[in-house]
């Protein structure tokens, strides 16, 4: 009886395990392909000076067109591109596109891209990165690698010492989505970071929460003694601009300013086109 009740579970399991796996064996194909046959693009999302509320920059956001899926967003197929190792040719047409499109804008518009911890340990990478800006003709402190600390849940060690050789090649190093997950404070002070990213859900909850105010205004204070810039990622209120700005943000991001947007309107902003507050 319990037997034939185990093994009556264990078909059903096994059954939808299947079903999972083809699923997933299908999309690592169609990924594959589509980082090949041009299905990826980039979106730019506005960073804007607390201060003055110029762009200074913008980071790149890679958005899938699958062909019968239709818009595959990041959170759906980076983490299966970082399992399958497919991130490494993912993230340098990502590298190459955000280069060839600060290439065409002026010196003083930065460009971040997102990389994953699988990339950070691959000791070819300051070299990839250095092959990337040369071609283009870029300064180094033009582009911005954005990392989360799960960089240094695996190899630590390996993966501080690329972010110190991509750190002595000039490029700027962000620490991303700081206030989610581990969120030590220990690695404010590896001296690789030039900037520090709250993250967007952190900034919201400040709008209702004291204790989040005050945590902020903390950690806002321990990087600017580190001389790191402090960027607030989803801001999306007036109220979220002017509490994240008087709290010490140099910079801020967010649909309030805009929205991840095409390399042709990105570089219509860079022209000069008007900058709405939409809220
Ligand atoms: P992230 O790097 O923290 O990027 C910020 C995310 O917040 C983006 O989501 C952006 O569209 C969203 N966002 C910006 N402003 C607001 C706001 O005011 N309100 C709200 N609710 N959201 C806002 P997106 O584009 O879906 O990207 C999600 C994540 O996917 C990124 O988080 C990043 O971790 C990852 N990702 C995106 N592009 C790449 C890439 O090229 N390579 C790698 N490795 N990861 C990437
Ligand atoms: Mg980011
Ligand atoms: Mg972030
Ligand atoms: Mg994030």
């Amino acid at each position: 009886q319990a037997k034939a009740n185990g093994r009556g579970i264990f078909c059903h399991y096994n059954a939808d395990m299947q079903s999972a796996a083809d699923h997933r064996i299908r999309l690592e194909k169609d990924l594959a392909h589509g980082i090949q046959s041009g299905q990826l693009r980039l979106l730019y999302q506005p960073l804007i000076d607390a201060s003055n509320q110029s762009l200074t920059g913008f980071e790149a956001l890679v958005r899938w067109h699958h062909p019968t899926r239709g818009l595959v967003p990041p959170n759906d197929f980076i983490p299966l591109a970082e399992e399958t190792g497919l991130i490494v040719p993912l993230g340098e047409w990502v590298m190459e596109e955000a280069c060839r499109a600060a290439a065409t804008w002026p010196e003083h518009i930065s460009v971040a891209i997102n990389m994953s911890a699988r990339q950070l340990v691959l000791p070819s990478l300051p070299a990839t990165v250095n092959s990337a800006i040369s071609r283009h003709r870029i300064q180094p402190d033009r582009l911005e690698l954005e990392v989360t600390e799960s960089v240094f849940l695996e190899d630590s060690a390996g993966a501080l010492d690329v972010l110190k050789r991509l750190r002595a090649l000039g490029v700027g190093i962000a620490l991303d989505d700081f206030g989610t997950g581990y969120s030590s404070l220990g690695y404010l002070n590896k001296a690789v970071f030039h900037k520090l990213k709250i993250d967007g859900s952190f900034v919201r909850e400040a709008a209702e929460n004291k204790e989040t105010v005050a945590i902020i205004q903390s950690i806002v204070q321990l990087a600017r003694n580190f001389r790191m810039t402090i960027t607030a990622e989803g801001v999306e209120t007036a109220d979220d601009f002017m509490r994240m700005k008087d709290l010490g943000c140099h910079q801020i991001q967010g649909y309030l300013f805009g929205k991840p947007m095409s390399y042709d309107r990105a570089s219509e902003l860079v022209q000069g086109a008007p900058m709405r507050m939409s809220a």
